[in-house]
């Protein structure tokens, strides 16, 4: 067994009612992207009483940073909480989790780092869900120098985490012009170039890549059915394997709307109206010293990396800057679905506090390990380097 492996265990487990009392807050407290500012504000506090140098505010409005440096040489390990919310659900996405995983995993780190060297961040990256507080810190440089950035995920499975899409989120807008709904020839709807533009958009599908989702909605179509439209806007994201792929698609989508225009005498624009996301490069040393981790935890049926993408994360912008882990953890059985508040209760319940305890030990165990076996810090900075260089050819 690793050497600090108890010493860790020991550590998460002393915190375990402190830590489950803050993600109990912030589940009673939901707080959605870029308003968490309560739940900033609990954990910046929580490290700062643990001695980690903290930062609120820190690039984003309800971002943070939590530094602690053992004075001595050695790699940084970064450790990423999440604490948006969602609305009507809550934390159905148990990002209130993460938090407390992110932390636990921290706060235990820092307490041997005076024996093993190196420096431990817990970096709060808020607003996932839509406005990617990761990808505006990766832009500012925030993980250049990090040897590694990992959290854990609640779900419904023990899993090394997996490939996601890159996002495109891209707002149509058209302009017609109002009429009386019995003078139509007066007008130029608006709402007939957004259903032209939908429907144009679906005759793509045929043509995409596989692994490809195109989903959009109808957000203004009119005010009354007497009066022809003179705006109307759809939403979309589009999701692909890579951002190249993802902007092509976009291309075409943007032609799908400029046919629709034509058709019907209106103008439109398009902007991008939510975060773009990027694909996750995934870091299979990395998931694979997680998978042993866990092993040594004692859980069971632990999913392999996943080559199918699934969904979008903020953590792809992190993957491209340093080796990244996203793995999770099992908290509620197959039939709990994401984004529900069945996920959020689960968060609280004793399976919650399990996947906190066990999540947070792989962590901090896994930090440890990179610390002090620099051959394996080697590795896995060897396969980002050959990942992002085969990405960029
Ligand atoms: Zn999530
Ligand atoms: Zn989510």
């Amino acid at each position: 067994m690793f050497e600090y492996a108890e010493a860790l265990r020991q550590d998460i487990s002393n915190h375990l009612d402190w830590y489950m009392s803050a993600v109990e807050e912030m589940y009673r407290n939901p707080e959605i992207g870029n308003q968490e500012f309560k739940s900033m504000a609990l954990l910046a506090g929580m490290l700062e009483k643990e001695g980690f140098e903290v930062e609120t505010g820190y690039i984003v409005p309800t971002g943070f940073i939590g530094r602690y440096d053992s004075g001595k040489p050695g790699p940084t390990i970064a450790y990423l909480c999440e604490y948006d919310a969602l609305p009507e659900v809550g934390h159905g996405c148990g990002h209130n989790l993460i938090a407390g995983i992110g932390v636990g995993a921290g706060v235990a780190l820092k307490s041997i780092l005076g024996q093993i060297g190196g420096k431990v961040w817990v970096v709060g990256t808020p607003a996932e869900e839509n406005f990617g507080g990761k990808v505006s810190m990766a832009e500012a440089g925030v993980f250049d120098d990090v040897d590694a950035a990992m959290m854990i995920h609640p779900s419904t499975k023990n899993g090394l985490g997996g490939r996601t899409n890159a996002l495109n989120p891209v707002k149509f807008e058209f302009f017609g012009k109002n009429a009386h709904g019995c003078r139509p020839q007066e007008g130029k709807s608006a709402l007939d170039a957004a259903v032209l533009t939908f429907t144009n958009i679906n005759f793509l599908r045929q043509f995409c890549l596989p692994n490809t989702f195109i989903h959009g909605i109808f957000r203004d179509g009119g005010q009354a059915a007497n009066v022809i439209p003179a705006y109307a806007s759809l939403e979309y994201y589009f999701r692909g394997t890579t951002m190249p792929y993802v902007q092509e698609l976009t291309e075409k989508a943007i032609k799908c709307a400029e046919g629709a225009c034509a058709a019907t005498g209106t103008t439109f624009k398009h902007s991008i109206y939510e975060c773009p996301y990027d694909d996750f490069v995934i870091n299979y040393t990395l998931a694979g010293l997680l998978k042993e981790q866990y092993k040594a935890l004692g859980l069971e049926n632990i999913e392999e990396v996943k080559e199918q993408p699934a969904g979008s994360s903020d953590i792809g912008s992190v993957s491209y800057r340093c080796p990244a882990l996203h793995g999770y953890i099992k908290i509620a059985d197959a039939c709990v679905a994401g984004h529900s508040r069945e996920m959020a209760a689960a968060t609280i319940s004793p399976e919650g506090r399990k996947g906190l305890l066990d999540a947070a030990t792989a962590l901090a165990n896994l930090g440890a390990l990179l610390i002090t076996q620099p051959e394996t810090l080697e590795k896995v900075k060897a396969e980002f380097k050959k990942s992002i260089s085969e990405l960029k050819k």
